[in-house]
């Protein structure tokens, strides 16, 4: 019998900012994740279109929690160029695929040139192509036996702060910063962009004030429970806010101030420094 179906996929992405305690030099720094999460969920002969929509939904917020809650980078820290301990096992995987690449590519290249050589052969039929076969395989198979050679090494005691420090450091100066260079540099960019609404419009056509966000991060673990913070704006001044226990990521707090004889409404806007929950901590 014919099966009908109608599969209805929803993908959802989100960016969280991971921040991390180095264990090995003390200094805080943070790292942005992209997660992307799908869910998928079937609707027989497009009978129960909805349900299966919403179905669909829920399992990919269940499947962004899981990720929110447990997945990490492996990133070195950009003072001191070491990986944390926990990261060991993701950087070894990474290091592998590196390995394995390599080895490929070789065998690739072997396997090509032995196979222009046996064509050439056709035609010439000399027998130093014998010679050459034998030497252009002895070539190309000497870096595929060195990677493996690596891989296994690896897999017996892998320490991935023993590999090259060079390529520990241009990892962690493109993908983290430290936490106060951080804090710094969005301060910085917010104190421009203020400057540059002092020449601008700030209304809207109702006469409005446009809102100015003022992003603004906390560590999630303070919102255990309900927790005042300061919070500087741009203009020098600073505002505390009270946030609620379990408030989302987003929430914003507005507040008009005069800047230069101008009305502007600043819109602060909650973020988390977030940490994965580690495969030691796990509960159960
Ligand atoms: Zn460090």
């Amino acid at each position: 019998m014919l099966y009908v179906k109608n599969v209805h996929t929803t993908t959802i992405s989100k960016t969280v900012t991971r921040l991390v305690k180095c264990e090995h030099c003390g200094i805080e720094f943070v790292y942005f994740m992209e997660l992307e999460a799908e869910g998928r969920a079937n609707s027989p002969y497009f009978l129960a279109e909805k349900s299966a929509k919403k179905s669909a939904s829920q399992k990919a917020h269940r499947q962004m929690d899981v990720q929110v809650a447990k997945s990490f980078d492996s990133i070195p820290c950009p003072g001191c160029f070491l990986y944390q301990k926990y990261m060991y096992e993701t950087a070894r995987s990474g290091a592998n695929s590196v390995s394995l690449f390599t080895g490929c590519s070789s065998l690739f290249l072997g396997c090509l040139l032995a196979g222009g050589l046996r064509i050439l052969y056709e035609s010439i039929q000399a027998d130093w192509m014998w010679y050459a076969a034998v030497a252009l395989m002895a070539i190309f198979l000497v870096p595929v036996a060195w990677q493996l050679a690596v891989i296994v090494k690896r897999s017996i005691n892998f320490d991935p702060n023993t590999e090259s420090e060079d390529n520990r450091k241009r990892i962690a100066q493109e993908q983290a910063v430290e936490r106060h260079a951080f804090e710094k540099s969005i301060q910085t960019q917010l104190t421009n962009d203020l400057d540059e609404l002092a020449t601008a419009p700030n209304e809207n056509a109702n006469g409005d004030p446009i809102p100015f966000d003022v992003p603004f991060w906390i560590d999630d673990a303070q919102l255990d429970h309900d927790v005042k913070v300061q919070v500087s704006l741009p203009n020098g001044e600073n505002v505390e806010i009270d946030i609620e226990r379990d408030e989302s990521e987003g929430a914003r707090y507005s507040f008009v101030k005069i800047v230069g004889g101008r009305k502007i409404k600043f819109r602060c806007v909650l973020r988390t420094f977030t940490q994965p929950i580690l495969p030691s901590n796990r509960a159960g």
